[in-house]
Protein backbone atom coordinates (compact mmCIF):
# COMPACT_ATOMS: atom_id res chain seq x y z
CA UNK A 1 0.00 0.00 0.00
CA UNK A 2 1.00 3.46 -0.43
CA UNK A 3 1.60 6.22 2.41
CA UNK A 4 -0.37 9.20 2.72
CA UNK A 5 1.53 12.02 3.24
CA UNK A 6 -1.08 15.31 2.36
CA UNK A 7 -4.47 15.24 3.17
CA UNK A 8 -7.42 17.76 2.41
CA UNK A 9 -9.99 17.75 4.38
CA UNK A 10 -13.57 19.14 2.68
CA UNK A 11 -16.27 20.65 4.81
CA UNK A 12 -14.82 22.49 8.19
CA UNK A 13 -17.98 22.21 10.46
CA UNK A 14 -18.39 19.92 13.87
CA UNK A 15 -16.28 16.65 12.21
CA UNK A 16 -14.15 18.68 9.17
CA UNK A 17 -12.99 20.72 11.78
CA UNK A 18 -11.84 17.59 14.38
CA UNK A 19 -10.86 15.68 11.23
CA UNK A 20 -8.72 18.24 9.83
CA UNK A 21 -7.00 19.04 13.61
CA UNK A 22 -6.82 15.52 15.00
CA UNK A 23 -4.62 15.22 11.21
CA UNK A 24 -2.46 18.20 11.80
CA UNK A 25 -1.73 16.89 15.36
CA UNK A 26 -0.29 13.79 14.17
CA UNK A 27 2.28 15.82 12.41
CA UNK A 28 0.26 15.74 8.64
CA UNK A 29 -0.25 18.92 6.54
CA UNK A 30 -3.72 19.83 6.01
CA UNK A 31 -5.58 21.61 3.76
CA UNK A 32 -9.16 22.27 4.57
CA UNK A 33 -11.88 23.23 2.23
CA UNK A 34 -15.05 24.81 2.64
CA UNK A 35 -17.55 26.67 0.55
CA UNK A 36 -16.98 30.19 1.45
CA UNK A 37 -14.85 32.83 3.84
CA UNK A 38 -17.95 33.02 6.06
CA UNK A 39 -17.55 28.84 6.87
CA UNK A 40 -13.66 29.36 6.50
CA UNK A 41 -13.94 32.46 9.31
CA UNK A 42 -16.37 29.82 11.73
CA UNK A 43 -13.89 27.31 11.19
CA UNK A 44 -11.09 29.44 12.40
CA UNK A 45 -12.94 29.93 15.59
CA UNK A 46 -13.97 26.22 16.17
CA UNK A 47 -10.57 25.10 15.92
CA UNK A 48 -9.23 27.88 18.20
CA UNK A 49 -11.61 26.05 20.72
CA UNK A 50 -10.51 22.80 19.81
CA UNK A 51 -6.89 24.04 20.95
CA UNK A 52 -8.34 24.14 24.54
CA UNK A 53 -9.98 21.13 24.65
CA UNK A 54 -6.75 19.17 23.38
CA UNK A 55 -4.99 21.14 26.13
CA UNK A 56 -7.34 20.09 28.39
CA UNK A 57 -8.47 16.16 27.57
CA UNK A 58 -4.57 15.19 26.69
CA UNK A 59 -2.53 17.38 28.41
CA UNK A 60 -0.82 18.79 26.10
CA UNK A 61 0.86 22.49 25.96
CA UNK A 62 0.12 25.83 23.68
CA UNK A 63 3.12 25.11 21.73
CA UNK A 64 1.96 21.68 20.67
CA UNK A 65 -1.49 23.00 19.35
CA UNK A 66 -0.21 26.03 17.88
CA UNK A 67 2.34 23.74 16.01
CA UNK A 68 -0.61 21.55 14.69
CA UNK A 69 -3.15 24.55 14.01
CA UNK A 70 -0.27 26.25 11.69
CA UNK A 71 -0.01 22.63 9.81
CA UNK A 72 -4.00 23.64 8.53
CA UNK A 73 -3.89 26.20 5.20
CA UNK A 74 -7.45 27.30 4.45
CA UNK A 75 -9.26 27.32 0.77
CA UNK A 76 -12.25 28.06 -0.45
CA UNK A 77 -11.17 26.77 -4.33
CA UNK A 78 -11.99 23.33 -4.77
CA UNK A 79 -9.00 22.79 -7.44
CA UNK A 80 -6.63 24.27 -5.71
CA UNK A 81 -7.41 22.70 -2.29
CA UNK A 82 -7.04 19.22 -3.66
CA UNK A 83 -4.16 19.73 -5.51
CA UNK A 84 -1.31 17.09 -5.27
CA UNK A 85 -2.70 15.76 -2.61
CA UNK A 86 -2.50 11.92 -1.17
CA UNK A 87 -5.97 11.98 1.10
CA UNK A 88 -9.39 13.60 0.64
CA UNK A 89 -11.78 13.53 3.52
CA UNK A 90 -15.41 14.45 2.63
CA UNK A 91 -16.90 15.74 5.59
CA UNK A 92 -19.82 17.75 4.04
CA UNK A 93 -23.34 17.90 5.22
CA UNK A 94 -25.23 14.37 4.88
CA UNK A 95 -27.45 15.41 1.92
CA UNK A 96 -27.22 12.60 -1.24
CA UNK A 97 -28.00 16.04 -3.94
CA UNK A 98 -25.04 17.58 -2.16
CA UNK A 99 -22.53 14.95 -2.03
CA UNK A 100 -23.31 13.60 -5.49
CA UNK A 101 -22.68 17.19 -6.89
CA UNK A 102 -20.00 17.30 -5.11
CA UNK A 103 -17.81 14.19 -5.70
CA UNK A 104 -18.98 14.92 -9.65
CA UNK A 105 -16.33 18.06 -8.76
CA UNK A 106 -14.04 16.61 -7.20
CA UNK A 107 -13.50 13.66 -9.25
CA UNK A 108 -13.02 16.17 -12.03
CA UNK A 109 -10.29 18.19 -10.48
CA UNK A 110 -8.54 15.80 -8.29
CA UNK A 111 -4.96 13.98 -9.22
CA UNK A 112 -6.02 10.79 -10.65
CA UNK A 113 -3.69 9.05 -7.69
CA UNK A 114 -5.83 10.74 -5.28
CA UNK A 115 -7.95 8.56 -2.54
CA UNK A 116 -11.25 9.83 -1.15
CA UNK A 117 -13.12 8.96 2.07
CA UNK A 118 -16.38 10.02 2.70
CA UNK A 119 -17.64 10.21 6.41
CA UNK A 120 -21.01 9.73 6.12
CA UNK A 121 -22.97 8.18 8.84
CA UNK A 122 -26.03 7.25 7.30
CA UNK A 123 -25.45 7.17 3.20
CA UNK A 124 -23.53 4.09 2.07
CA UNK A 125 -20.53 4.89 -0.21
CA UNK A 126 -21.89 2.66 -2.96
CA UNK A 127 -24.70 5.32 -3.00
CA UNK A 128 -22.20 8.14 -4.81
CA UNK A 129 -19.74 5.90 -5.78
CA UNK A 130 -19.50 6.54 -9.42
CA UNK A 131 -19.96 9.80 -9.29
CA UNK A 132 -16.32 10.09 -7.99
CA UNK A 133 -15.00 8.89 -11.35
CA UNK A 134 -12.74 6.34 -9.13
CA UNK A 135 -15.02 3.70 -6.87
CA UNK A 136 -11.64 1.88 -6.94
CA UNK A 137 -9.95 4.70 -4.78
CA UNK A 138 -13.14 5.70 -2.93
CA UNK A 139 -14.14 4.20 0.64
CA UNK A 140 -15.69 5.45 3.71
CA UNK A 141 -13.92 6.61 6.88
CA UNK A 142 -16.17 7.13 9.84
CA UNK A 143 -15.21 9.23 12.46
CA UNK A 144 -17.08 9.96 16.15
CA UNK A 145 -18.07 13.32 17.50
CA UNK A 146 -15.00 14.20 19.98
CA UNK A 147 -12.80 12.39 17.58
CA UNK A 148 -9.31 13.28 20.36
CA UNK A 149 -11.08 11.26 22.85
CA UNK A 150 -13.78 8.92 21.14
CA UNK A 151 -11.09 7.57 18.47
CA UNK A 152 -13.02 5.10 16.55
CA UNK A 153 -12.39 5.05 12.90
CA UNK A 154 -14.71 2.90 11.01
CA UNK A 155 -13.22 1.69 7.19
CA UNK A 156 -15.94 0.88 5.23
CA UNK A 157 -14.35 -0.74 1.51
CA UNK A 158 -17.38 -0.95 -1.11
CA UNK A 159 -17.20 -4.01 -3.35
CA UNK A 160 -14.78 -1.85 -5.91
CA UNK A 161 -12.73 -0.84 -3.45
CA UNK A 162 -8.71 -1.32 -4.37
CA UNK A 163 -7.30 -3.73 -1.40
CA UNK A 164 -4.09 -1.45 -1.70
CA UNK A 165 -6.64 1.71 -1.21
CA UNK A 166 -8.34 -0.20 1.56
CA UNK A 167 -5.27 -0.83 3.33
CA UNK A 168 -3.31 2.65 3.16
CA UNK A 169 -6.51 4.54 5.01
CA UNK A 170 -6.28 1.65 7.93
CA UNK A 171 -2.61 2.63 7.97
CA UNK A 172 -3.55 6.12 8.03
CA UNK A 173 -6.41 6.07 10.70
CA UNK A 174 -3.64 4.75 12.96
CA UNK A 175 -1.30 7.61 12.00
CA UNK A 176 -3.63 9.78 13.46
CA UNK A 177 -4.13 8.19 16.20
CA UNK A 178 -7.47 6.08 15.74
CA UNK A 179 -8.52 3.09 16.70
CA UNK A 180 -8.89 1.61 12.85
CA UNK A 181 -11.84 -1.04 12.71
CA UNK A 182 -12.25 -1.96 9.25
CA UNK A 183 -15.24 -3.45 7.59
CA UNK A 184 -14.98 -5.41 4.64
CA UNK A 185 -18.60 -5.10 3.46
CA UNK A 186 -21.15 -2.43 3.37
CA UNK A 187 -23.44 -1.81 6.51
CA UNK A 188 -25.98 0.83 7.06
CA UNK A 189 -24.88 2.36 10.80
CA UNK A 190 -20.91 1.09 10.44
CA UNK A 191 -20.33 -1.44 13.43
CA UNK A 192 -21.46 0.83 16.13
CA UNK A 193 -25.13 1.65 15.14
CA UNK A 194 -25.62 -1.44 13.98
CA UNK A 195 -24.97 -2.57 17.92
CA UNK A 196 -26.34 0.47 19.45
CA UNK A 197 -29.60 1.75 17.96
CA UNK A 198 -31.26 -1.41 18.80
CA UNK A 199 -30.12 -1.86 21.94
CA UNK A 200 -31.20 2.07 22.62
CA UNK A 201 -34.63 0.99 21.37
CA UNK A 202 -34.84 -1.87 23.47
CA UNK A 203 -33.87 0.04 26.86
CA UNK A 204 -36.71 2.94 25.92
CA UNK A 205 -39.40 0.26 25.10
CA UNK A 206 -39.21 -1.39 28.74
CA UNK A 207 -39.25 1.94 29.87
CA UNK A 208 -42.46 3.17 27.94
CA UNK A 209 -44.28 -0.24 28.31
CA UNK A 210 -43.65 1.07 31.80
CA UNK A 211 -42.17 -2.80 32.91
CA UNK A 212 -39.19 -1.20 34.57
CA UNK A 213 -37.50 2.25 35.60
CA UNK A 214 -34.25 3.73 33.38
CA UNK A 215 -32.29 2.88 36.54
CA UNK A 216 -33.20 -0.64 37.27
CA UNK A 217 -32.54 -1.34 33.16
CA UNK A 218 -28.86 0.13 33.25
CA UNK A 219 -27.72 -1.49 36.59
CA UNK A 220 -28.75 -5.06 34.85
CA UNK A 221 -26.77 -3.98 32.04
CA UNK A 222 -24.18 -3.13 33.81
CA UNK A 223 -24.06 -6.03 36.21
CA UNK A 224 -24.46 -8.55 33.82
CA UNK A 225 -21.89 -7.72 31.47
CA UNK A 226 -18.69 -5.23 33.16
CA UNK A 227 -20.14 -2.09 30.56
CA UNK A 228 -19.40 1.22 32.60
CA UNK A 229 -22.71 2.63 31.49
CA UNK A 230 -26.04 1.47 30.50
CA UNK A 231 -28.36 2.56 27.56
CA UNK A 232 -29.97 5.53 29.57
CA UNK A 233 -26.84 7.08 30.70
CA UNK A 234 -25.68 6.84 27.48
CA UNK A 235 -28.77 8.57 25.96
CA UNK A 236 -27.77 11.45 28.20
CA UNK A 237 -24.80 12.00 26.35
CA UNK A 238 -26.39 11.58 22.65
CA UNK A 239 -28.61 13.95 24.33
CA UNK A 240 -32.45 13.16 24.42
CA UNK A 241 -33.31 15.00 21.13
CA UNK A 242 -31.20 12.43 18.62
CA UNK A 243 -33.81 9.24 19.98
CA UNK A 244 -37.00 11.69 19.88
CA UNK A 245 -36.04 12.62 16.72
CA UNK A 246 -35.54 8.62 15.02
CA UNK A 247 -38.96 8.28 17.21
CA UNK A 248 -40.82 10.78 15.36
CA UNK A 249 -39.71 9.74 11.73
CA UNK A 250 -41.04 6.75 12.28
CA UNK A 251 -43.89 7.77 14.20
CA UNK A 252 -46.55 7.30 11.83
CA UNK A 253 -46.04 3.70 10.79
CA UNK A 254 -45.07 2.25 14.05
CA UNK A 255 -47.02 2.69 17.50
CA UNK A 256 -44.10 1.75 19.72
CA UNK A 257 -42.31 4.63 18.10
CA UNK A 258 -44.97 7.27 18.50
CA UNK A 259 -45.41 6.41 22.47
CA UNK A 260 -41.46 6.24 22.83
CA UNK A 261 -41.48 9.99 21.11
CA UNK A 262 -44.21 10.98 23.22
CA UNK A 263 -42.83 9.83 26.71
CA UNK A 264 -39.14 11.22 25.67
CA UNK A 265 -41.33 14.56 24.92
CA UNK A 266 -43.30 14.67 27.57
CA UNK A 267 -40.95 13.34 30.45
CA UNK A 268 -37.83 15.34 29.42
CA UNK A 269 -37.53 17.26 26.45
CA UNK A 270 -40.77 19.98 27.79
CA UNK A 271 -38.71 20.15 31.13
CA UNK A 272 -36.07 20.69 29.81
CA UNK A 273 -34.15 17.59 30.87
CA UNK A 274 -31.93 16.95 27.57
CA UNK A 275 -29.08 15.30 28.75
CA UNK A 276 -25.81 15.89 30.10
CA UNK A 277 -25.26 19.01 28.25
CA UNK A 278 -28.58 20.69 30.21
CA UNK A 279 -27.34 19.24 33.61
CA UNK A 280 -30.03 16.43 33.49
CA UNK A 281 -32.10 13.64 31.79
CA UNK A 282 -32.75 10.32 33.20
CA UNK A 283 -30.02 10.98 35.37
CA UNK A 284 -28.90 14.64 37.10
CA UNK A 285 -25.54 15.52 36.53
P1 LIG B 1 -21.81 20.39 9.63
O1 LIG B 1 -23.09 20.90 9.14
O2 LIG B 1 -21.31 20.78 10.99
O3 LIG B 1 -20.65 20.81 8.59
C1 LIG B 1 -20.79 20.71 7.22
C2 LIG B 1 -19.83 21.68 6.55
O4 LIG B 1 -19.85 21.47 5.14
C3 LIG B 1 -20.17 23.15 6.79
O5 LIG B 1 -19.02 23.84 7.20
C4 LIG B 1 -20.65 23.63 5.40
O6 LIG B 1 -20.33 25.00 5.14
C5 LIG B 1 -19.86 22.71 4.49
N1 LIG B 1 -20.45 22.54 3.16
C6 LIG B 1 -21.71 22.68 2.75
N2 LIG B 1 -21.82 22.38 1.44
C7 LIG B 1 -20.59 22.05 1.03
C8 LIG B 1 -20.04 21.67 -0.21
N3 LIG B 1 -20.79 21.55 -1.30
N4 LIG B 1 -18.72 21.43 -0.27
C9 LIG B 1 -17.94 21.54 0.83
N5 LIG B 1 -18.41 21.90 2.02
C10 LIG B 1 -19.71 22.15 2.12
O7 LIG B 1 -21.87 18.80 9.49
P2 LIG B 1 -21.11 17.66 10.33
O8 LIG B 1 -21.88 17.34 11.56
O9 LIG B 1 -19.67 18.04 10.44
O10 LIG B 1 -21.30 16.42 9.36
C11 LIG B 1 -20.54 16.29 8.17
C12 LIG B 1 -20.51 14.85 7.74
O11 LIG B 1 -19.96 14.06 8.80
C13 LIG B 1 -21.89 14.23 7.46
O12 LIG B 1 -21.79 13.34 6.39
C14 LIG B 1 -22.21 13.50 8.76
O13 LIG B 1 -23.06 12.39 8.54
C15 LIG B 1 -20.85 13.04 9.18
N6 LIG B 1 -20.70 12.76 10.63
C16 LIG B 1 -21.17 13.62 11.58
C17 LIG B 1 -21.02 13.33 12.95
C18 LIG B 1 -21.50 14.27 14.02
O14 LIG B 1 -21.57 13.85 15.20
N7 LIG B 1 -21.83 15.53 13.72
C19 LIG B 1 -20.35 12.14 13.33
C20 LIG B 1 -19.85 11.29 12.33
C21 LIG B 1 -20.04 11.61 10.99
Amino acid sequence: SMSIKTVTVCGSGVLGSQIAFQTAFHGFDVHLYDINDAAIAKARETLGKLQARYQQDLKVDAQQTGDAFARISFFTDIAEAVKGVDLVIEAIPENMDIKRKFYNQLGEVADPNTIFATNSSTLLPSQFMEETGRPEKFLALHFANEIWKFNTAEIMRTPRTDDAVFDTVVQFAKDIGMVALPMYKEQAGYILNTLLVPLLGAALELVVKGIADPQTVDKTWMIATGAPRGPFAFLDVIGLTTPYNINMASAETNPGSAAAAKYIKENYIDKGKLGTATGEGFYKY
